[in-house]
């Protein structure tokens, strides 16, 4: 079966298309800057990555125009749309009501609708973008997986905040959790790196990517992390500021002369290791200008570190310990100076990092000594094929 994975965003979409029997990609692409003019960018496997200027007034035109690069004569990778036999979305926000995956009809969709309050910015786009292909490809069955989903499993201790407790009951205002995708793929993956079942095991997934977050997954289940109500809080992100007093928005607001949405827009698009360095919100482009003596950058580097190695203490203290760490995304799978920082403090544990094993980019590996007592992990995230795997299991 071969399943079409979409990541709608406002203004650009992520796409794979996987074959489910063999788990391979048969091409992946994106589209940008719709709405505004519209680049598709598409490489079918083992091709060329072929760059067009299409117009994508909206995801309408930007979905077709993934579906002919697709199915195209010259590097199309099916012979027609028949070929497609599902669809899974990316939906950032099933509040309460979604704990799992689930097959989209006007029910899903109507309950996917009532939690674009908690996600303004993401779940509108990606009901376009079910939508979208419910038109282009009737008859083809659409999936919705959840970033918060599987951090659904949080007890109330944990994803309760210390507010009156009528704001929960009536906006519900909570800890959710993000990239709940990445921390189910990856703790399973972990899990079986060590020979064992998730349901055996307190792992710490570490998701450092531009957006960061911890996930406390004890036996199986998400138990706490580090992201909440929104994707801001929690570790010191590329451009989010994550933990901060919340005192600091009325003090700063009034002294810069900003409102709500102002203080917003700092702490979401112009804080984290951006804000602190001044020079970039990209790991490498920081640790080359460190490098160069940049002392604000090695700052906004340290500040980052020091916040994931408190959270994986937190973590470990709310299980009652832990038995393996796992790093995945953009930072934890290729900053090995980040990953040895970070497991020097963590000795306290019972941790040994094996220098050797992590000097590695972007592979799975153990990256602890034999004798460690907690293992420490390597392991790439891949959400795409999560999706995948969910679709087929709904579809089937
Ligand atoms: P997101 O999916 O949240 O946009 P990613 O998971 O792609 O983010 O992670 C992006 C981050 O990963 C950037 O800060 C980037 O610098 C870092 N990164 C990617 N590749 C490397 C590398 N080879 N070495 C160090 N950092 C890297």
């Amino acid at each position: 079966m071969n399943i079409l994975v979409i990541n709608c965003g406002s203004s650009s979409l992520k796409y794979q298309l996987i074959n489910s029997d063999s788990e391979e990609v048969l091409a992946k692409g994106l589209c940008e800057r719709i709405g505004i003019d519209g680049v598709l960018t598409y490489q079918p496997a083992g091709g060329e990555k072929e760059k067009s200027e299409i117009a994508m007034p909206t995801h309408n035109e930007a979905i077709s125009a993934v579906l002919a690069a697709l199915t195209g004569e010259k590097t199309g990778v099916v012979k027609s749309l028949a070929e497609i036999n599902a669809v899974g979305h990316r939906v950032v926000h099933g509040g309460e009501k979604f704990t799992a995956s689930c097959l989209i009809d006007d029910a899903a969709m109507k309950a996917i609708e009532e939690c674009n309050d908690l996600a303004p910015l993401h779940n509108p786009a990606n009901l376009i973008g079910i939508r979208t292909c419910q038109k282009l490809m009737p008859g083809v069955p659409n999936v919705a997986v959840f970033d918060t989903a599987f951090h659904q499993t949080m007890p109330e201790v944990a994803y309760t905040y210390g507010l009156p407790h009528e704001y929960y009951e009536k906006y519900p205002v909570r800890r959710y959790g993000f990239h709940g995708t990445s921390h189910r793929f990856v703790s399973a993956e972990a899990a079986k790196m060590l020979g064992k079942k998730p349901e055996d095991l307190k792992i710490i997934v570490c998701h450092l990517g531009n957006g960061a977050s911890i996930c406390a997954v004890d036996h199986g289940k998400s138990v706490d992390t580090s992201m909440g109500l929104t994707p801001l809080e929690g570790l010191v992100m590329g451009t989010r500021s994550g933990d901060i007093d919340p005192a600091i928005i009325e003090f700063v607001g009034k002294k810069e002369g900003l409102d709500l949405e102002g203080m917003n827009n700092v702490l979401n698009k112009k804080s984290g290791m951006l804000g602190i360095s001044g020079v970039s919100s990209d790991g490498r482009d920081l640790g080359d200008a460190a490098a160069k003596g940049n002392k604000r950058a090695q700052l906004a580097l340290d500040v980052f570190d020091y916040r994931v190695i408190k959270y994986i203490g937190a973590y470990a203290a709310a299980m009652n310990g832990v038995d393996a760490i796992a790093f995945t995304a953009g930072i934890g799978e290729n900053n090995i100076e980040m990953r040895e920082n970070v497991c020097a403090h963590l000795t306290y544990l019972g941790a040994e990092l094996d220098k050797e094993k992590n000097n590695v980019r972007g592979e799975e590996r153990i990256i602890s000594t034999d004798a460690s007592k907690v293992k420490l992990l390597l392991v790439p995230t891949n959400e795409e094929l999560a999706i995948a795997r969910d679709t087929l299991a709904l579809v089937k």
